[in-house]
């Protein structure tokens, strides 16, 4: 079996600031992805403008400045799905893709996951839903037409990075107004290519080879969305409860801790759930790392 002194659970802007103050304090962490490169969700960001002292820029470049940073101490991410963390006769044992590490200490920086819509038509195969504006993106020509379905931060924010790349949007909201910062809120509300529909709410969803249906009830009744793609953004959830082995127990979750009896440490917004910023992330991550190499060495 692999030993590593602490394992890094997670490369978004919680755990690579791990990695760095691991490095920084003289204990070379193991620093596992599920995809291979640092940067998590913050990727998918629009314009990120709130970090003091920090240049702004988009999502996809600070998920660069991040790569860059991890080189910058000789660090790397190693691809690796984790499944579970478990108690071990010293340690914690991780286990996934990579196969089992025994670890000396583990900090868990997972993010959070995405909540889905329970509607008919949402839960089987589908190719036109996505989570991630990256993703869709990703998926293949730039989309002319997309349905962001939420009225929060994330949803506002893929809308103006969906109209940057040239995509007509359509925000579908249960309440009455975007409840995002007054920036995000006035950014959408100046974009001529996004439309928001407040007081709807998604009934049923059918996806064809050309285009994805949504059938919503509005103020005015029923009413037929149609779009290239669907994008979700309705909030979402630590994954750290996938992730603990059940003799963890009740253990809260929303501090960096250790858990009792266990040299864990939770970072990021595993621990402050869909409410998480990128600034408190990267603070958890120094906290969480100082606390791990002091609780090893
Ligand atoms: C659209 C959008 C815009 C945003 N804009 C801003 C902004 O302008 N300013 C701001 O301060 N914040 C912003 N945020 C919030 C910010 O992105 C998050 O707070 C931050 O990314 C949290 O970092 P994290 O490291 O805790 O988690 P994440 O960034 O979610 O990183 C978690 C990492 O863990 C990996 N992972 C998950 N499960 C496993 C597993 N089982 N095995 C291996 N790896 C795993 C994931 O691949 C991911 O890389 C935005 C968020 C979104 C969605």
């Amino acid at each position: 079996m692999r030993h590593e002194r602490i394992v890094i659970i997670g490369a978004g802007p919680a755990g690579v600031s791990a990695a760095i103050q691991c490095q920084r304090l003289g204990v070379s962490p193991c620093l596992l992805d599920r995809d291979g490169q640092a940067g998590g969700l913050i990727g998918n960001a629009w314009r990120i403008e709130n970090l003091a002292g920090v240049t702004p820029c988009d999502g996809p470049a600070m998920a660069g400045r991040f790569q860059e940073s991890l080189a910058r101490f000789n660090l790397a991410v190693e691809r690796a799905v984790v499944e579970r963390v478990g108690h071990a006769s010293t340690g914690l044992l991780v286990e996934g893709s990579m196969g089992l590490i025994a670890a000396g200490a583990v900090i868990l920086a997972p993010g959070t996951r995405p909540l889905s819509l329970d509607m008919p038509g949402i839960s089987g195969a589908t190719t036109r839903v996505f989570f991630e504006v990256r993703d869709l993106l990703r998926h293949g020509a730039r989309p002319n037409s997309v349905l962001v379905i939420g009225g929060g931060e994330a949803a506002c924010d893929y809308a103006l990075s969906l109209a940057a790349v040239g995509a007509s949007v359509t925000v579908v909201m249960r309440s009455g107004s975007p409840r995002a910062c007054r920036r995000l809120v006035d950014a959408v509300a100046g974009t001529p290519a996004i439309t928001v529909c407040a007081k709807t709410t998604p009934r049923t969803y059918a996806e064809g080879p050309a285009s994805a249906t949504l059938e919503v009830d509005t103020p005015e009744g029923e009413a037929c969305l149609r779009a290239e793609g669907i994008l979700i953004a309705i909030g979402r959830v630590s994954r750290v409860p996938d992730l603990l082995d059940l003799d963890f127990g009740s253990a809260r979750t929303t501090e960096i801790l250790p858990f009792p009896g266990a040299p864990l440490f939770i970072a990021g917004d595993a621990r402050h759930g869909g409410l998480g910023q990128l600034a408190m992330a990267l603070g958890d991550g120094v906290a969480a790392a100082t606390r791990a190499v002091a609780t090893i060495t």
